[in-house]
C-alpha cells in the first residue's frame, strides 16, 4: 500500500499549533457541523427501517396501516387533476388557511386570521422546527418535560438552545409544582408541551396548563405546544388548547397537522397558530426552509377540516376500541403498562424480562418475535432511565394487531425469565 505522508503544521510561538492547507483540506473533507454531530438519528424512524428489514409487525413508529378517508383521496387527486400543482403561497394556500381557521372556531372556540396568524407547513416536525428557529436564540433555555417526543431534543439543538428538562412522573406522569417553579429562570425563552402527549398518554389538565401559563407570563416565556393527537383521547379526557388559556394568546404558538387526525402521515401537511409578529417572523424561517407544503395535498386538507364533527366522534370510538385491543393484547401477555388517556401509543414496563435495556428487548421483538416497537430509552436523555420501557403504537387495523397478538403471546412463557439476547 502507498504511504502518504502529510505535513501537519508548525507549531509558532506565541500562536500555537498552525495547520497546513494540506491538513485543513483533509479535516474538511470529513467534518459535518457541530450541531448535526450533536444528535443521532431518530430511533423512532430507525425501528420502522428495522421492521421492515425483518419483516416484523410495525407497532413503532406512530403512523396508521388504514386508509384515509375517501374524501381526502377524492379531494387530493381532484387537486392534481385541476391542476393545482406549483408552488402555494409560501405561508399556506389560502383556501386552507381559511379551513383550519373555520375549523379552530368550532372546535377551540378560537379566532385566529387567516392572513396574519397562520403558517402552513411541511407536517408538524417542520412547523416545531421553524417555529424554534423563528422564536429561540443560542444560549436559550428551552423547557422540556421528560421522557418527551425526541424531535424536541434535535429541534432545541438546531436552535443553539439549551434544553432544560422537567421531569413527568409516572405512574399518573404529571409534574412536581417546585421542579416546573425552578425550571424557570432569566435564561428560558420557551418550554414545549406536548398534550395529549407522546410516549406517556398523559392529557394535561386545565389547571396543570393553567399553573404553567402563569408561569410563562411571569416570565415572558414563550409556549410551543403540539396539539397533534387533539382529537384521540379516551374515557370523556376533554382537550385544553393552551392558546385559549387567558393571557396566553401572544405567549402560545400552536402546532398541528393533517398527519394524525385523518391518518394521512405521508403528507406532510402541518400548521402554525402564533401571534401577528411571531407569524412574520415563521413565514420567512418556513419560506427559507421548504417554501411550502404540496400544493394539491394543502387543497385537499380543506375537505378533511371541512368533515362534520361527527367525524371526530367516530375516530375517538375507533381509537377507544383499538386502545382496548392492545391493552387487552398486553394483559394476555403479561406486560405491564400505563394506560394512556389520550394519543395512540402504550408505554409498557419490560423489566420482568430480565433484559439489561429496552434496547436489547427492542431487538429481541423485532428480530425473535416479529414485533417492532419503540426503545423508552429514546424518550430519556439519560438512557437508563428509559431501559425499562417501550412503547407500542396501536394505530393499526384489527387484522394488524390480531398478527401482533399472536406473535406476542410467544412471550408469555417468557415473563419473569432472562432470557438470551441475539
Ligand atoms: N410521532 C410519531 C411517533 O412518535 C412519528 C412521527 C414521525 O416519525 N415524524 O412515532
Amino acid at each position: 500500500m502507498a504511504e502518504i505522508v502529510y505535513n501537519a503544521g508548525v507549531l509558532v510561538e506565541g500562536k500555537g499549533f498552525i495547520m497546513t492547507a494540506e491538513l485543513v483540506n483533509l479535516l474538511n473533507r470529513t467534518r459535518t457541523s457541530k450541531k448535526a454531530d450533536a444528535f443521532t438519528e431518530s430511533v423512532i424512524r430507525e425501528m420502522s427501517r428495522l421492521a421492515s428489514k425483518h419483516k416484523a409487525t410495525n407497532l413503532a413508529q406512530g403512523f396508521p396501516d388504514f386508509p384515509c378517508p375517501q374524501a381526502l383521496k377524492d379531494a387530493a387527486s381532484k387537486a392534481i387533476f385541476d391542476d393545482i400543482n406549483q408552488y402555494p403561497i409560501t405561508w399556506g394556500d389560502k383556501a386552507l388557511r381559511d379551513a383550519i381557521a373555520r375549523k379552530t372556531k368550532w372546535h377551540l372556540g378560537m379566532d385566529v386570521d387567516p392572513e396574519t396568524q397562520i403558517t402552513v407547513t411541511c407536517g408538524a416536525t417542520e412547523a416545531m422546527a421553524s417555529a424554534m428557529l423563528s422564536i429561540v436564540d443560542p444560549g436559550d433555555e428551552v423547557i422540556v418535560f421528560e421522557p418527551y417526543y425526541e424531535n424536541y431534543g434535535p429541534d432545541s439543538i438546531l436552535c443553539g438552545a439549551v434544553p432544560r428538562y422537567v421531569t413527568l412522573h409516572p405512574p399518573e406522569w404529571s409534574f412536581n409544582r417546585e421542579e416546573m417553579t425552578a425550571a424557570f429562570n432569566n435564561k428560558t425563552r420557551a418550554i414545549i408541551i406536548n398534550t395529549p402527549n407522546n410516549p406517556t398518554g398523559k392529557v394535561f389538565d386545565r389547571e396543570e396548563l393553567t399553573f404553567i401559563a402563569e408561569l410563562c407570563q411571569k416570565w415572558g416565556v414563550i409556549c410551543f405546544t403540539d396539539e397533534i393527537y387533539e382529537h384521540i383521547l379516551y374515557d370523556g379526557e376533554k382537550h385544553v388548547a393552551m392558546h385559549t388559556l387567558p393571557g396566553m394568546e401572544d405567549l402560545c404558538v400552536t402546532v398541528n397537522a393533517l398527519s394524525k387526525t385523518y391518518s394521512v402521515t405521508g403528507w406532510r401537511v402541518g400548521w402554525i397558530l402564533a401571534s401577528v409578529e411571531m407569524t412574520g417572523a415563521i413565514r420567512k424561517v418556513h419560506d427559507f426552509l421548504t417554501v411550502g407544503a404540496p400544493a394539491p395535498l394543502q387543497r385537499a386538507g380543506v375537505a378533511a377540516l371541512d368533515l362534520p364533527q361527527s367525524y371526530y366522534k367516530e375516530l375517538a370510538v375507533t381509537y377507544t376500541e383499538k386502545r382496548k385491543t392492545m391493552l387487552g393484547i398486553l394483559d394476555e401477555t403479561g406486560i405491564p403498562y400505563f394506560t394512556p388517556k389520550g394519543a395512540y401509543y402504550v408505554l409498557t414496563d419490560i423489566s420482568g424480562f430480565g433484559y439489561e435495556t429496552d434496547v436489547a428487548f427492542a431487538e429481541f421483538l423485532v428480530k425473535d418475535i416479529g414485533v417492532a416497537v419503540v426503545p423508552g430509552s429514546s424518550f430519556f436523555r439519560n438512557k437508563a432511565d428509559g431501559h425499562k420501557y417501550v412503547r407500542f403504537c396501536f394505530s393499526k387495523t384489527p387484522e394488524t394487531l390480531e398478527i401482533a397478538r399472536q406473535k406476542l403471546l410467544k412471550l408469555r412463557e417468557c415473563v419473569g425469565q432472562t432470557l438470551t439476547p441475539h
